[in-house]
């Protein structure tokens, strides 16, 4: 099977661009549209955070809580969307118009790829080197790192989001990265003309 969407990392970023694209498999311009997620969660930023500040999270949320409620979110919604676990991605390469995304354990296909790692040292992805360089909003002394990109676009079909995006690291911030690409995804779906998805609530 060749993926439309392979999202790289189940953090924040990675997890909120799969529930947005998840959402959108209905729609017409979706339709049949495969979406995974290497749903990798050992490094995330969130297993040791804690949130007081954050708009729509219950004051005392854990991150670790999080990890595992976004897995549940996705899989309970959105069961189209493939998760897949137990494996961290070891390379990424063009290949024939495609990415080829390679594990510790297998490889994949896609016609897109989304990079949802953090920005912390070391990022070990071979084929992806050549985009690394300093985060433009960290503090320098943390040395923390971004993949080269314009509005999230590495270059066709290659998204970077989150904190790797060279955004700051706020969890509201990295969220609204992740959808910010799922909807850039969902807009070429839908012909160009600007997309999103919104559920709403039907008052008696
Ligand atoms: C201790 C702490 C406290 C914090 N407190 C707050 C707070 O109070 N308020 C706030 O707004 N923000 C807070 N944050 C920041 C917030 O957690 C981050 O901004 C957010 O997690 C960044 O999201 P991300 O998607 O960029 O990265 P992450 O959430 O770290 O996700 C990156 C994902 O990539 C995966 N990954 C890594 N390597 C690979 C690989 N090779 N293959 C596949 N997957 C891989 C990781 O396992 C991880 O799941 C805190 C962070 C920390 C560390």
């Amino acid at each position: 099977m060749i993926f439309d969407v392979l999202i790289v990392g189940g953090g924040v970023s990675g997890m909120q661009c799969a529930l947005v694209l998840g959402s959108a498999l209905t729609k017409e311009y979706a339709k049949g549209k495969k979406v995974g997620i290497i749903m990798h969660q050992r490094s995330s930023h969130l297993q040791d955070a804690l949130f007081n500040n954050v708009l729509g999270l219950v004051p005392g949320t854990l991150g670790k809580d999080i990890l595992e409620e976004g897995r549940g979110q996705l899989e309970e919604l959105y069961p189209e969307v493939s998760q897949i676990e137990n494996e961290k991605v070891i390379a990424v390469f063009e290949e024939e118009n495609k990415y080829k995304v390679v594990t510790n354990k297998k490889e994949y296909y896609s016609n897109n790829v989304v990079i949802a790692l953090n920005y912390s040292k070391p990022f070990d992805i071979a084929g992806l080197e050549q985009y690394v360089e300093r985060h433009i909003r960290a503090n320098a002394i943390k040395d923390r790192i971004q993949l080269r990109n314009f509005n999230h676009l590495i270059k066709e079909g290659l998204y970077v989001c989150g904190t790797l995006a060279g955004w700051r690291s706020q969890f509201a911030i990295a969220a609204g990265s992740g959808a910010s690409v799922a909807t850039d995804i969902l807009t070429l779906w839908n012909d160009n003309v600007p997309t999103k998805v919104h559920d709403k609530h039907k008052k008696d």
